[in-house]
């Protein structure tokens, strides 16, 4: 109904527009040298709005014709970017599947449609490393770290590269850049410290470690390197404070005491890592300041005060004894870490040189062979052992070099 009203105001409204046409007077004249165009006013006018209309027709023919490529792109790349989508998901079917060679034609065909985007090039680079083929793994890694927004990700890739190949060296230079990259990443913090051990820089291996790292040894290790001395007897010292149990850095520490001409201060440090962790390092470094027999056994008396019991103390007290002739002494020292069950052969060498010392070698010979007998079953001495891989060393080492694994030796036994 409204349509009908409308097309009848539109009719009346034509009509009353011709009729007011018709009764226009007058017409329009153009005149230009000899050429003189003339018409009525209201032909004029309807020639002119027919004009109009024309040519607004024809523009909109020809804006149409300009935008027809970029509109057939547009179409096409849509079509491109759902097809590139769709191989997307079979590439990752495929990795998930373990069919590498499948994932990396996809991953072809999607790069084909769509170019290098930075998933297509993880996805290729990924794909080649399962299949083996790190040479074009290197080539989408680098591509990867040539994107500004993905170069993290290329350098990540190339770092692990570099790990798997054990190039130390590089790889410490690409964690270096992924770092500048993305530094607040804490895997890559793991990463550069990881490098800085295996390359043996301690030094460096020390400024990223974290918590649960042997500081301790990564300092007397960076102490270890470094030229200028000051800067190592900090290190020392550090080593020392860190973790006053562990010998090594004890003795550096003290021994730069003595150095210095502190011997009561290295005597003290001695001491505090003697009751830290007794070791017969610790004690002959101790030995060495006190040259006399008999005033030695009272000096190691004051030092393993705190320490009875221990099977180092035992075994200490038992040796100045039996070197200033007190084997009764000694004996009985021996004796008492005999009777825990816990002596190590140490204890059994020992009670056959008291046997000699106290009958002579001849008569000594029986009792001997009985204590070898029970030495045969006891644990060996503890000694400069690898956490990681149990290889025995001859002394304290930063790096085992048979398991590879840094600050992991440490002083302990074998049981048998
Ligand atoms: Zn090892």
């Amino acid at each position: 109904m409204r349509l009908v009203v409308r097309l009848l105001l539109v009719l009346l409204l034509g009509f009353a527009g011709v009729m007011w046409l018709a009764g226009l007077e007058g017409s329009l004249e153009l005149r230009h040298a000899d050429l003189w165009i003339g018409m009525p006013l209201p032909a004029a006018l309807v020639a002119l709005v027919v004009a109009f209309l024309v040519m607004h027709a024809l523009l909109r023919i020809w804006s149409s014709l300009l935008a027809w490529p970029a509109r057939r792109r547009a179409r096409l790349t849509t079509g491109d970017r759902a097809e590139a989508d769709l191989a997307l998901t079979r590439v990752l079917v495929a990795l998930a599947a373990g069919r590498t060679h499948a994932a990396r034609i996809e991953v072809a065909r999607a790069r084909r449609l769509v170019g290098d985007t930075p998933q297509l090039l993880l996805l290729e680079a990924e794909a080649a490393r399962a299949e083996g083929d790190e040479d074009a793994a290197t080539s989408a890694f680098e591509l990867l770290a040539a994107l500004p927004e993905a170069r993290f990700l290329g350098l990540r890739g190339l770092l692990r590269q570099a790990e798997a190949r054990g190039d130390w060296d590089a790889a410490r230079t690409i964690a270096a850049d992924a770092q500048a990259a993305e530094p607040a990443s804490d895997w890559l913090r793991a990463e550069r410290s990881e490098v800085a051990l295996r390359r043996q820089d301690w030094g460096e291996a020390l400024e990223l470690s974290t918590a649960e790292a042997p500081r301790a040894a990564l300092s007397l290790a960076a102490a270890q390197q470094e030229s200028d001395p000051m800067r190592a007897a900090e290190l020392e010292r550090q080593a020392f404070l860190a973790e006053p149990s562990f010998t090594p850095g004890v003795l550096a520490h003290a021994t730069r005491l003595l150095d210095r001409g502190n011997p009561r201060r290295a005597r003290a440090v001695l001491q505090q890592g003697w009751n830290a962790a007794p070791n017969p390092d610790i004690a002959a470094a101790l030995l060495a300041l006190e040259t006399d027999r008999i005033r030695r056994v009272r000096f190691v008396d004051e030092l393993t005060r705190g320490t009875l019991a221990h099977p180092e103390s035992r075994l200490l007290r038992a040796q100045v004894a039996l070197d200033a002739g007190l084997t009764g002494r000694a004996r009985h020292e021996l004796s008492l870490w005999r009777e825990t069950g816990q002596a190590d052969q140490r204890c059994y060498a020992l009670l056959s040189e008291v046997e000699r010392a106290e009958h002579g070698p001849d008569a000594a010979r029986e009792r001997e062979a009985d204590w070898l007998r029970e030495a045969a079953s006891a644990p060996v001495a503890p000694g400069w052992r690898c956490g990681h891989c149990g290889a025995e060393h001859k002394e304290w080492v930063p790096l085992c070099d048979n398991c590879g694994t840094a600050g992991l030796i440490g002083w302990s036994g074998v049981s048998r």
